[in-house]
């Protein structure tokens, strides 16, 4: 796949949608320190300081070493609305809308 060569060094920041969101939670078995369900039922990033950031849209960076956890819960979110994006120039590389 083309998005395998995404230079990983760069920051990456990551946001969900929680309109697709199914709540079954696969994303915070794989990276719960990124990901976290709310009592809504919906999952949502959480930031440094370990809160939810339920903001439509927001995102929180991507933590190096949890990358390839984050990255394999946007490849299996049965939603498809994980999205992890550069955060230079906002391009998506990994989720949905990546190339
Ligand atoms: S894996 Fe996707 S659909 Fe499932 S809880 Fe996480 S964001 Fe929602």
């Amino acid at each position: 796949m083309s998005n395998e060569t995404v230079d990983t060094a760069e920051a990456l920041e990551v946001w969900i949608d929680q309109d697709l969101c199914t709540g079954d939670g696969i994303c915070v078995q794989y990276a719960p320190e990124v990901f976290e369900l709310d009592i809504d039922g919906l999952a949502y990033v959480k930031d440094a300081a370990d809160e939810l950031v339920q903001t439509p849209g927001a995102t929180v960076p991507v933590p190096l070493p949890l990358l390839r956890d984050v990255v394999d819960s946007a490849r299996e979110c049965p939603g498809e609305c994980i999205h992890v994006r550069r955060a230079a120039d906002r391009v998506e590389v990994y989720g949905p809308d990546a190339p």
